[in-house]
């Protein structure tokens, strides 16, 4: 099942009782009859309902005309990488979002309280757990913790998440809609893997795939493999912009987006 399809099918199975959406592990897509009944899968049991909006916003790409991309950045804040990709995006002038680890971001406050200002900041766990796995306990404890850490350190209330791997249940949409938060997945992701070793391929690679309202996920935490986005960074925003390609946040891009003219 693709991505796209597991989402249409994700949100229509939330009419019911949301009770189990497949997940994709590793290469494998595991449907809800191979979930173990003891290992977490509980049922998302939409104990919610009739309450709030029953609804919430799953978005990988905006659609809009306007020249525009968002680059997102997932996992930290960490020493070292963290400051470096704040200082391309200052001295660049680009705002971009950081879906950021809610305990990393309490041990690193100092680190980034001011440096994010400009920034977006979204909930991506308080310790990087897969969501799909928990049940609604588990889920909402590791968003509520990332929540009040990001409003605690940078006194305001994020309204972006990300899940982990981009993995979803239904109980991971429950707990967003309790939350008032919208889920934000992505549309590109750098293949740092593949051009750890090229950075004029990273560049190219990333800046031949951009197009109007894309999602652009980067990480600055992980393995050594993903520096070269981090040393690259520069490089990247400028072949966006000879493409006429402005970055912008998440939230930037949506508000440009609802401005559109009518189709
Ligand atoms: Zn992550």
């Amino acid at each position: 099942m693709s991505r796209r399809g597991l989402m249409r099918g994700g949100l229509a199975g939330l009419g019911g009782a949301a009770a189990g959406i497949a997940v994709l592990r590793g290469r494998e897509w595991i449907g809800p009859d191979r979930l173990p009944l003891d290992g977490g899968y509980a049922p998302a049991g939409n104990e919610l309902g009739g309450q709030g909006r029953g609804a919430v916003s799953v978005l990988w790409h905006v659609r809009t005309e306007q020249p525009l991309v968002a680059l997102t950045f997932d996992d930290g804040p960490a020493p070292d990488w963290t400051p470096r990709v704040l200082d391309t995006l200052d001295r660049l002038d680009v705002a971009a979002t950081f879906f950021v680890v809610g305990q990393r971001l309490r041990r690193h406050a100092a680190l980034v309280r001011d440096r994010y200002a400009r920034h977006e900041v979204g909930n991506h766990t308080w310790a990087h757990k897969d969501l799909a796995q928990r049940d609604e306990r588990g889920v909402r404890d590791q968003l509520r913790r990332c929540h009040d850490a990001v409003a605690d350190v940078l006194g305001r209330e994020p309204t972006l998440l990300r899940p982990p791997w981009g993995h979803l249940g239904g109980t991971t949409l429950t707990v967003a809609e309790e939350l008032g938060y919208d889920v934000v997945m992505w549309s590109r992701q750098m293949r740092e893997a593949a051009f750890a070793r090229d950075p004029a391929g990273i560049v190219a690679d990333t800046v031949a795939a951009a197009r109007p309202g894309a999602i652009i996920l980067a990480h600055d935490v992980g393995d050594r493999r993903r520096l070269v986005t981090i040393d690259h960074l520069t490089g990247i925003v400028a072949g966006l912009r000879d493409r006429g390609l402005r970055p912008v946040t998440v939230s930037a891009l949506r508000a440009a987006a609802a401005a559109d003219p009518a189709p």
